[in-house]
């Protein structure tokens, strides 16, 4: 088949969360089942001097209306594969930014055009590029504009656009915008604009219109997609949903081993096995001392890394340290995001030098070493569509504490669920005591030496390659691509 991803984030190029890493690796998997796959993403400031060598601007004017303006692109190919291509929007006034969303913890007001941008563009490259894909798979709200704009134009000038599917990386943001802001920069006909359209509460909503008019929708895990038709978890979008939920399929996100594992990393230095954990102990070691921890093996070491924002329970960490810091034990943060959670972190380590570090920022080869030095990982989210760090951990040895919600529910086995093969430890309730209840139970685990080392084990042998997830997005993509 040949397969078109549109997404705001790809790493290794642009990346805020886990929909980076999920589309790179969905990407690279479905080449390597021998598709012909391009991912198309914008060209953000930075991405042009990392990658000069490989990328080349091609011959391609990208000519599109903007309300009563008319906007222009170009596009820079990268090629990483035969069968594998990126394809970046090059339009400097809406990509050159010093972020991808916005700065200082506010969007950039022009949100809706760049991605609207975005949308066209990618419309444009579908229809007149010269690869036609049998599949456009389009990525949470950023994306979420391009199925009903191949709907508009082939009805609009009879030609036949291909199958469209929804990826939704996180119901929690929609895209909704004012009718000025949005709509009358879209260029669609009014006939769209209604509440069985992509209207919403008189603005428009991003997702909801991939929701309404994309051919089948996809979620990162099964649970989740259980969960966003629910009021609790539906974002307001859940009757949305349940009117297409017969079109919607959860899929549990896969893992680059190539990337995240714990034999060949190049941020760790101490590799490490199930059959030989002496490089984790000394990534422990290595990781207390990066961090002005005092090392130590018998302390155990909790961490997390994270976005600083609400779904992620970073509000419940810090309660709970509260209560648990007078144990001994040590907590090791890297995160950004709100500003108010950043300085409340950055105070507790000031009263906890010895207990706690918080590193306010991004840092990847950190991330690893978090993930390969501590004895416990944190993730205890108010909703998680799927979660890669608790699978990260996992196969890093390091056992997941995690709240029973969406992909964290799929994903990591509790004692209770199974003696034999439980790999991490799962509580119901969102608050503050079921957590610190949660971290009590693993300074047990700690002290038993032949659970807790079971435990790291069934983590480290458990497989979420995306070989399976692959599969899952192929079928899919079978259903309702024509003629294939
Ligand atoms: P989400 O996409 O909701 O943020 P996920 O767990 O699915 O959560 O993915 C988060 C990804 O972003 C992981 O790869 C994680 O390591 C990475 N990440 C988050 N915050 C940071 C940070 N401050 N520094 C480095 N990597 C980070």
């Amino acid at each position: 088949m040949k397969i078109l991803l549109a997404t705001a984030e790809l790493h290794p190029f642009s990346k805020t969360g886990g929909l980076a890493d999920m589309v790179a690796a969905l990407g690279k998997s479905l080449a390597a089942a021998g598709h012909d796959v391009v991912m198309m993403t914008p060209l953000y400031r930075g991405i042009r001097a990392r990658f000069k060598e490989d990328l080349h601007q091609l011959d391609y004017d990208i000519k599109v209306p903007m309300g009563t303006a008319e906007a222009h692109g170009g596009i820079a190919e990268l090629r990483l594969k035969k069968n594998l291509r990126v394809l970046f929007v090059d339009q400097p006034a809406y990509y050159d930014r010093p972020a991808l969303y916005g700065e200082n913890n506010t969007e950039y007001p022009d949100n809706p055009e760049r991605y609207i941008f975005f949308s066209k563009a990618v419309a444009h490259v579908v229809r007149y590029f010269g690869w036609r894909p049998d599949v456009v798979n389009v990525h949470d709200w950023q994306a979420g504009l391009i199925p009903v704009m191949l709907k508009h134009s082939a009805l609009m000038d009879g030609w036949d656009a291909p199958a469209t599917v929804l990826t939704i990386h996180n119901l929690a943001y929609q895209g909704h915008y004012s009718k000025a802001r949005a709509f009358d920069l879209s260029n669609l006909p009014m006939e769209f604009f209604n509440p069985a359209g992509i209207e919403f509460y008189g603005g428009v909503n991003f997702l909801k219109a991939a929701i309404v008019y994309s051919d089948a929708i996809t979620t990162v895990s099964p649970r989740y997609a259980r969960e966003i038709c629910t009021e609790e978890y539906g974002c307001s979008l859940d009757a949305v949903l349940r009117e297409r939920q017969h079109r919607l399929t959860g899929i549990l996100n896969g893992v680059d081993y190539d990337e995240w594992n714990t034999t060949k990393n190049l941020h760790l230095h101490n590799p490490y096995s199930p059959r030989n954990m002496r490089g984790k102990a000394l990534n422990k070691l290595e990781l207390q001392h990066e961090l002005g921890l005092p090392p130590n093996p018998g302390v155990p070491l909790f961490g997390t890394v994270t976005r600083l924002a609400d779904q992620k329970g970073v509000d419940i960490i810090l309660g709970m340290l509260e209560e648990m810091l007078a144990k001994d034990m040590q907590f090791a943060l890297l995160g950004s995001g709100d500003p108010e959670i950043q300085t409340a972190y950055k105070r507790l380590e000031q009263r906890y030098p010895d207990k706690v570090c918080a590193r306010i920022g991004f840092d990847l080869g950190l991330s690893h070493r978090i993930e390969a030095g501590c004895d416990f990982f944190l993730m205890p989210s108010r909703f998680e569509p799927c979660g890669l760090n608790q699978m990260y951990s996992l196969r890093f040895g390091t056992i997941p504490i995690v709240r029973r919600t969406g992909g964290l529910d799929d994903s990591v086995v509790d004692p209770r669920d199974d003696l034999d093969l439980a790999d991490g430890i799962k509580f119901n309730e969102f608050s503050v005591s079921a957590l610190s209840k949660a971290v009590r139970k693993a300074l047990v685990v700690f002290e038993h030496r032949e659970l807790f080392d079971r435990m790291r084990k069934n983590g480290m042998t458990v497989d979420f390659s995306w070989d399976r997830t692959c599969g899952e997005y192929e079928r899919i993509y079978r259903s309702v691509a024509k003629a294939i």
